[in-house]
């Protein structure tokens, strides 16, 4: 199979869909991988990496469109992308159509077959290709967490881990899934107390089991929520309904009551954020305050460290790209179920019924 990979072209988005190594996977392997020219240079992977992993590299994107059997990448299709797009042709990346009827139009018109990394599915019920952005931002939203208590960010002055005579921050998790495992496993590792609510007594069991004493777990009910909120240094928003809206755990009254210089990173942010608070923001003005709250709500955390980044992911996905390049999609796709459940357009049709329901779309 011909595998394109082209550079992607969102403000600020230097991930690229395959690393060398993933592509040596791939040409060992018999199929042929071409890369857009400078397609991974802000992370480091130069044309002669791919070159020595046995890509050839192509001047645009229009030629690798063109040429390719299967389109490999991060991010949505944008506009320009999915003009280039051919019917048959298979493209395999994140999408989120449910919020994007504009982008649901174009796949549908182009007749290609698009796989959406979001929406395929492992035996344990989870979603293998979003965890690893999970975990990203998850430990990310400590860093981040630390430098808004910053005096130059308008924090409290307060060291997470606090020194010896010094007591350490609270660090208060709301979610104890993917994102907030990662924060708390980045927060008692700088020395921070920390707390975290869930709702679901077995992930409780489960954080207990991981982190044993280092962490304090809490049976998140409005009361202990308001309780562990108000007496934070700093919050961490991690919940998710999946398939629904953040629910805004934290009110606009509980966020003037806590402390003058406390700061929130609600990493929910990307499905509405759980404070009543937040507004989404950029890496170029990541954080506002509010009530003297500092805000934090970045909606693409992973992208600030997109070697990380890109490296997680590739390791999630390149089984699958495997799979997709040996045995052709709907061979790929009759053998695993869960890969299936990706399929999200194929040959002008809404294939997903999740996201046909949310666009109000026949299925
Ligand atoms: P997850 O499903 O692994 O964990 C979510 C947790 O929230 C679950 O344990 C669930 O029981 C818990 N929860 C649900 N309702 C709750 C409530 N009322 N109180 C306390 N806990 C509650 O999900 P995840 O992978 O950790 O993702 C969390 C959020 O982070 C999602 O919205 C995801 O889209 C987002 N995210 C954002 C970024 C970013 O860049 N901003 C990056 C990755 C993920």
């Amino acid at each position: 199979m011909l595998i394109g990979v082209p550079k992607e072209i969102k403000n600020h988005e230097y991930r690229i869909g395959m690393v060398p190594a993933s592509v040596q996977e791939l040409t060992s392997r018999g199929h042929q991988v071409v890369v857009e020219t400078n397609g991974g240079a802000g992370i480091g992977f130069s044309d002669d990496d791919y070159r020595a992993a046995g890509a050839s590299i192509a001047a645009t994107a229009e030629e690798i469109f063109a040429a390719a059997d299967m389109i490999v990448k991060v991010k949505e299709p944008q506009a320009v992308e999915r003009k280039m797009l051919r019917p048959g042709q298979l493209l395999f990346t994140y999408l989120h159509l449910a919020p994007d009827p504009e982008q649901t139009d174009d796949l549908q018109a182009s007749q290609a077959t698009c796989i959406a990394y979001e929406t395929v599915t492992s035996p344990n019920g989870g979603l293998p290709l979003l965890a690893p952005m999970s975990e990203v931002a998850g430990r990310m939203s400590i860093q981040a967490g630390a430098a808004c208590l910053e005096k130059s960010k308008l924090g409290r002055g307060m060291l997470l881990g606090g020194v010896p005579g010094v007591e350490p921050a609270k660090v208060v998790i709301i979610g104890g899934g993917v994102v907030g495992s990662n924060a708390a496993r980045m927060a008692i590792g700088l020395g921070a107390r920390v707390v975290i609510l869930d709702r679901n007594i077995d992930v409780l069991r489960r954080l207990v089991a991981e982190f044993g004493t280092s962490v304090e777990t809490v049976y998140s009910s409005k009361a202990a929520l308001e309780e562990h909120v108000l007496s934070a240094d700093l919050v961490i928003g991690g919940v998710l309904i999946p398939g629904a809206a953040a629910p805004k755990l934290v009110t606009k009254e509980m966020v003037a009551q806590m402390k003058p210089g406390a700061a929130v990173v609600d990493v929910a942010i990307d499905q509405g954020g759980c404070f009543a608070t937040s507004h989404p923001t950029t890496h170029q003005e990541p954080t506002y305050i509010v009530d003297d709250v500092v805000h934090y709500c970045v909606a693409n955390m992973p992208g600030a460290v997109a070697r990380t980044s890109t490296l997680a992911l590739n390791n999630a996905t390149l089984p699958y790209i495997v799979a997709l390049a040996d045995l052709g999609w709907e061979e790929a796709l009759r053998r695993d179920p869960h890969l299936a459940n990706g399929l999200n357009v194929h040959a002008g049709n809404i294939t997903s019924e999740e996201v046909a329901t949310a666009l109000g779309r026949e299925y």
